[in-house]
Formats: C-alpha cells, sequence, structure tokens
C-alpha cells in the first residue's frame, strides 16, 4: 500500500495563502501581482498541480515573503534569500523587521500598518538591510489575506531591488540640474521646443523675456521675426533639418526703451526613442526638435543707430538747407520772369514804331538779353531733386528714428510719447527719405496741435500694426483737433488751419498724401476720434516709382 506523504507544513501556509488571496485579492492590490500570481497557479480553468505551483513560487525573481499577523517570517522564497543574503532557515520565525534599516522614517511604517491592518493592500519603498549590511532600496508590495471569517490570517509580501533605478533616477536628476545650472548662468536665451512649438526646456533669459513681454510667448514672437527675415516658417524649416544661424532680429518690448536685437540661431536636434521597442531597431522617423539660441545684441545695434542717426541728422540738415535754396532760387526765377514778360511786350510794341522807339525797342531787348542770361543761370543753379530707390523698410524703425530726431521738440513742448509698435512687422519695400519727410510732417503737426491746445497733458501715441498686406500706422495727439467739416479739405495745397501759421505753407498734408499713395496705400483723419486728431495711414508693399 503506498504511503502518502504527510504535507510539508511550510508548503501548507504557501498553498493556503495563496490560494486566499487569489480567491480574493484585497483592495488596492495592484493588477499585476494578482495576474502574475495566477499565472503561477495556472490559469483558472486549468490550475496547476498544488507542487509546481508551489515551485512556481520559488522560482518566482521576485522575493516573495509570507508572514503571520504580527509578521513574523513564516515562509520565504529562493529571490528573499538571494535578495536579503539570510538563509531561509535564519528568517522563519523572525519579523521581518530584521530587513528594516534606520534609513526609513517612522512615519512610513506606521502608514504601512495602518494600511495592512486595515485590510488594505500597501505599497511602497523602504530601505532594507542586507544580512552583510548594505542597504538597498525595496519596493515593497504588502497584502492582507484574510480567512472565511474575514479575520487577517497572513501577510504576503513581495518586494523587489530598485537600488539601480532609483541610482540612474538620481543621476538623470542630477544631470539635468547640472544642464539647467549651465544653461541659466549662460548669458544667452536657449529654449528646447518640440514639433509642435511646445516649450520643453528654457532657462533663466528666456523667463526674464517672457516677463518683459508681459506673458506673452518669446519663443512666438521670436518665431515671426525670424521667419519675417528669411522668409516662410523658419522654425518649420528647421524641424526639417534646415537650420538657420545668426538672423538678426528686432523685436518691441511693451513700454521698453526701444526694440531690442537679437541674433538667432537654430538647430535641428533629433530624440531617440527610449522605448524597449527601440532596442534593436533604429527609429524609422525620430522626434525632431528645435534648440534655439537667440543672443540679445541690442548694445551693440543702438551704437549702429546712433552714428545712423547722427548721420541722418546731417543729412536731414543738408536736405533743408538743398530744399531752402531751391525755394530761395524758385522765388528769384519767378521774380525776374514776371518783369522780363513785360520786358518782351513792350518791345514787341514799340518795334517798328516811330522817333527813338526803336532805340528804346532795342535797349528793351538788351535788358531782356541779359534777363534771360540771368534766368538761365539761375536756373542751372537750382540743385537737382535725388531720386530715390526703394529698399525694404521697417516702419517702426523709421518712426523711431523720426521720434529720436524730434526728441528736442517733444521735451521742450511737455509732450509724453506713448509708443506702442508691434512687436514684428513685416517689411514693405518702400522710399525711406520720403517716408522719413511724412512721419516727421504728422509729428511736426501733432506738436503743433498739441502746443496751440495750450492743454496742460499731451500726449502723443503712436501706434503701428500689421495688417493684411501691409502696415497701419496711427498718430494720435490730444491738441486742438480738425473739426468733422475739414476732414478732407486739410489734404488740398495750401490749407492752413493753425493759428500760428509762421513757416507753413499749408502743403504738409497734401504732400504726406502723395507719399502715402505712391507707397500703396490711403490717409484718413479718424472721424470716430474726438479727443484731439488721429490720423490713420495705411502702407502697403506696392510702391510707385518716386
Ligand atoms: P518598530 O518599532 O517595530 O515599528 C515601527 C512602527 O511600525 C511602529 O511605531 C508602529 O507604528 C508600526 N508597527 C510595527 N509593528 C507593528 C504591528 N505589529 N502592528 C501595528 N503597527 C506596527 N520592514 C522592513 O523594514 N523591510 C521589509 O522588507 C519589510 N517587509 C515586510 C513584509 C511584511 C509581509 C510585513 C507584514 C511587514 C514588513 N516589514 C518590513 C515591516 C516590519 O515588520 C516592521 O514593522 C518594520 O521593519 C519596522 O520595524 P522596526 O523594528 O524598525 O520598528
Amino acid at each position: 500500500m503506498p504511503v502518502r506523504e504527510a504535507p510539508d507544513p511550510v508548503h501548507q501556509v504557501v498553498m493556503n495563502a495563496l490560494g486566499a488571496f487569489l480567491a480574493s485579492p484585497p483592495d488596492g492590490t495592484p493588477i499585476e501581482v494578482v495576474e502574475a500570481l495566477t499565472l503561477m497557479g495556472g490559469n483558472g480553468s486549468d490550475p496547476l498541480p498544488p507542487r509546481l505551483f508551489f515551485e512556481a513560487v520559488e522560482q518566482s525573481p521576485v522575493a516573495i515573503s509570507i508572514t503571520d499577523p504580527r509578521a513574523t517570517i513564516l515562509y520565504a522564497n529562493r529571490a528573499f534569500e538571494t535578495l536579503t543574503g539570510y538563509d531561509r532557515q535564519e528568517v522563519l520565525g523572525q519579523n521581518e523587521a530584521i530587513l528594516s534599516s534606520n534609513a526609513t522614517p517612522d512615519s512610513v511604517y506606521q502608514h504601512l500598518w495602518r494600511t495592512i491592518q486595515s485590510k488594505e493592500t500597501w505599497t511602497g519603498t523602504l530601505v532594507n538591510r542586507t544580512k552583510q549590511g548594505g542597504d538597498y532600496l525595496a519596493e515593497l508590495i504588502i497584502s492582507p489575506v484574510l480567512d472565511r471569517d474575514g479575520d487577517l490570517q497572513y501577510f504576503l509580501g513581495m518586494h523587489r531591488d530598485v537600488t539601480k533605478v532609483h541610482e540612474l533616477e538620481g543621476a538623470l536628476r542630477q544631470q539635468k540640474a547640472r544642464i539647467e545650472t549651465v544653461l541659466d548662468a549662460a548669458p544667452v536665451i536657449v529654449v528646447l521646443l518640440d514639433s509642435k512649438g511646445r516649450i520643453i526646456l528654457d532657462n533663466q533669459e528666456y523667463k526674464k523675456l517672457l516677463g518683459d513681454l508681459r506673458g506673452k510667448e518669446p519663443a512666438e514672437v521670436l518665431r515671426a521675426a525670424v521667419s519675417e527675415q528669411i522668409g516662410g516658417d523658419a522654425f518649420d524649416a528647421c524641424l526639417n533639418g534646415c537650420g538657420f544661424k545668426d538672423v538678426e532680429v528686432s523685436i518691441e518690448i511693451p513700454g521698453g526703451m526701444g526694440p531690442r536685437w537679437f541674433a538667432c540661431s537654430g538647430t535641428p536636434v533629433e530624440e531617440t526613442d527610449a522605448s524597449a521597442r527601440s532596442y534593436f531597431r533604429r527609429q524609422a522617423s525620430p522626434d525632431r526638435r528645435l534648440l534655439l539660441l537667440a543672443n540679445e545684441v541690442t548694445g551693440r545695434r543702438r551704437e549702429i543707430d546712433r552714428a545712423h542717426l547722427e548721420h541722418l541728422r546731417a543729412r536731414l540738415a543738408e536736405q533743408q538747407l538743398m530744399h531752402g535754396m531751391r525755394e530761395a532760387l524758385a522765388a528769384a526765377i519767378y521774380q525776374i520772369q514776371v518783369p522780363l514778360n513785360v520786358i518782351n511786350a513792350a518791345a514787341t510794341m514799340l518795334r517798328g514804331g516811330a522817333g527813338n522807339a526803336d532805340t528804346l525797342a532795342g535797349m528793351l531787348d538788351h535788358i531782356s538779353t541779359s534777363g534771360e542770361k540771368a534766368l538761365a543761370t539761375l536756373t542751372s543753379a537750382l540743385p537737382e531733386e535725388q531720386r530715390e530707390a526703394g529698399v525694404m523698410v521697417n516702419v517702426n524703425e523709421l518712426l523711431r528714428q523720426v521720434l529720436e530726431l524730434e526728441t528736442d521738440r517733444l521735451l521742450a513742448a511737455g509732450i509724453v510719447v506713448d509708443w506702442r509698435p508691434a512687436h514684428v512687422l513685416p517689411e514693405l519695400p518702400g522710399h525711406k527719405t520720403q517716408l522719413r519727410a511724412l512721419f516727421k510732417h504728422l509729428i511736426d503737426n501733432a506738436i503743433q496741435s498739441l502746443c496751440e491746445s495750450g492743454r496742460a497733458h499731451r500726449e502723443l501715441r503712436l501706434t503701428t500694426r500689421p495688417v493684411d498686406g501691409g502696415v497701419e500706422v496711427e498718430i494720435e495727439d490730444n491738441g486742438v483737433g480738425i473739426p468733422p467739416e475739414d476732414r478732407y479739405r486739410v489734404f488740398e495745397p495750401f490749407s492752413i488751419g493753425w493759428r500760428n501759421r509762421r513757416g507753413r505753407a499749408g502743403m504738409g498734408l497734401a504732400l504726406s498724401q502723395e507719399i502715402v499713395n505712391a507707397h500703396g496705400g490711403g490717409i484718413e483723419v479718424d472721424p470716430g476720434f474726438s479727443d484731439g486728431c488721429r490720423i490713420r495711414l495705411s502702407l502697403t508693399a506696392v510702391i510707385a516709382d518716386v
């Protein structure tokens, strides 16, 4: 008669505990734990024989232990032995506290016990100590196992060593912190964008600019400016592998002291796939990122601008001198032409007359000839008006130059300037001198209007904005204003409405309209503005030869 082997008590504990656990896994047990243990026992419809189930638990790569409700170890598998360094016989009958190191805070244990005593699964991380005295980080799951009456019977503990993961995470955090420290110390704006333009990484300089732009995303503003400079969407081109280097752009900062200049470089960066699937295969289309560096060069640009402005001031003075000369000579020509015409008429009448009329006619002819000569000399002395080539112009830049040239007058008249340029404007083809003269004239008008108003608070507001196919400019003052009935008349030649007419010929707005028309735009007095005068003009990409 075959003798039946008495069941091993440890084996019995394992089978009881795991059977009861799998029959009703407690709340909070990770599903993968339930699945793994179920798998060890064979699937539900085809369970493994108990010995094989036991073997599967024994061989599991996860350290498994089963304790009584006071955490006294009743069973530990081979992985437990390997991980903790304790021989199974050494730990049976011992409390799990044998693994405790003094590096786990008491509050963690308290939470652990509160949870498992409420018959729920606890998951967390403890610092454990091996038999040899080495510390390791244990990712632990403790599940209570209940008897038929619902009372605590066992605790099932499963843990694995996650020290390496923690070390890697730590090294990664440290690396990131190092990179951030270096980036933050760099005096350059650095930002890494994903293919949708979202920010993955930025530095202090970037954040500073974000503050200056009052929350408007600098990456977007720089993108618009660089794209305007090189045509097409520069960032998209860069993400497709075509980077750009040292593209100098200017952006307007609200309430700032003029524009700020940045030399921008964009480099495409390929992000490698770190997922397990990519271990053997190269990623077909790696994720592209854009690394944008923007180096502020405002100081250097201001120096260049200052020199340019000096040059402009000198040119403007020269132009004004030439203009004065032309006017003086034209007036002289006109003044000589009138008596000359009279003399010529008189000579014609006298010729063929009686007495000394012929002699008189001869004398008049003589006067007329020398007069004609003087006229020819004066006409040839008339300086030629320079024809100006059309170039790409930035309206913000021109307006600012004129404002700077007018600074002394504005200060002397106590005018507060509210400069509201668009962050980025499209460049337009235009005649720089003409446009400067246009803006200067409109600002001069505003200054005179403010002075004539006698107002204490005098404000000049300049606004620019991009519009479809061009740029719109508003020049607004809270001065005397233009009556509605004069809205159109002011653009007619010789129309003067000023109280102080000195030095005014009434040609300014007529000429301004001509310049605007030559730039394919229009100019009007805004009828909807009543607190002074608002001139609104548009300039387009279409220019006529001036
Ligand atoms: P203790 O002074 O024994 O306990 C610290 C705090 O824990 C106490 O202040 C108290 O709030 C709480 N506490 C301890 N025992 C009980 C109890 N029986 N009932 C209620 N509250 C209690 N610990 C590890 O350090 N590493 C492990 O890998 C580990 N695995 C475990 C696996 C299982 C299945 C179980 C049930 C427990 C495990 N523990 C483990 C917890 C262990 O039993 C000890 O509670 C812990 O190690 C703290 O022991 P200690 O001697 O340092 O402090």
